[in-house]
């Protein structure tokens, strides 16, 4: 299987790490393939979208000429995981938690509403364990992580967690083969990359 791992900013060798361990787990062949430009697209089974910095990564992805043509990948149906400021890229309805409406590129092609930081700064960051609907327990590890605080149409809610200063927001969520992360599952465990590579082997 060939896996694209965007590498424009943010973690890309934790997730490259994580999809070699989890294709490990399930006896699967799997290439990690860093994408930056649009050719690196071309024959990808799966594709992840990393943590970082969602204004920077968009704008890089605009710059690219990447973005367009990765809203034509997750539209067609490859499984996509898209983790904190991925998440966010992928969202239809993106807000800053200070700031309010945003006007960054986003690829919009998942029915949820994201708000950005919003459990607070830098120094908020937190880990609690979470339960993830048909995984169990997974170790959620937030840094400056956006809420999912809506979902509708085709996507799910996957798994919550309660916040003293969000509430019960969602922070994990599927729209078919598209799945959102507020958290950092590279950090912590293989779970839900190997959700991503069984959602490939499809
Ligand atoms: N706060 C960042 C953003 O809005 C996301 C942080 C992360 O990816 N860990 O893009």
């Amino acid at each position: 299987m060939r896996v694209g791992v965007i590498a424009l900013q943010g973690d890309f060798p934790e997730h490259a790490y994580a999809l070699r361990r989890a294709a490990e787990e399930l006896s699967v062949e799997v290439d990690v393939v860093p994408v930056k430009r649009p050719h690196h697209l071309r024959d990808l089974d799966a594709l992840v979208l990393t943590g970082g910095e969602s204004t920077t990564i968009g704008m890089l992805l605009k710059r690219t000429g990447l973005l367009g043509h990765l809203r034509d990948h997750l539209s067609s149906g490859v499984p996509t995981l898209g983790t904190c400021a991925g998440a966010i890229l992928m969202a239809k309805e993106v807000r800053d938690a200070v700031v309010g409406p945003t006007s960054q590129p986003v690829l919009g092609v998942m029915d949820i509403s994201v708000v950005r930081n919003a459990f607070g700064r830098q120094r908020d960051s937190f880990e609690a364990d979470i339960d993830v609907e048909g995984i169990g327990k997974v170790r959620g590890v937030f840094i400056r992580a956006p809420a999912i605080v809506k979902v509708w149409g085709g996507a799910a809610p996957l798994a919550h967690v309660q916040h003293p200063r969000a509430g019960r927001v969602i922070v994990l969520a599927q729209q078919g083969p598209l799945i959102a992360s507020a958290f950092h599952p590279e950090l912590s465990s293989t779970d839900i990359h190997r959700h991503l590579l069984v959602l490939a082997k499809k």
